[in-house]
């Protein structure tokens, strides 16, 4: 009925926005999002993808 509940990692606000794709070993292409709060970017995925930290 809703979208994903998503939250941003760092400071688990909801209020993201698509961020592109980020496109990890082997092709696959993740959605990417970053926290309209926060600024953070992030994959939808729990894998161990390495994440951007500024
Ligand atoms: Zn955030």
């Amino acid at each position: 009925m809703t979208e994903n509940t998503l939250k941003c990692p760092k400071c688990k606000s909801k209020n993201l926005r698509k961020y592109g794709f980020a496109i990890v070993s082997g092709g696959t292409k993740k959605q990417r999002h970053q926290c309209i709060d926060c600024g953070h970017v992030f994959t939808d995925e729990t894998e161990s993808i390495t994440e951007e930290q500024l």
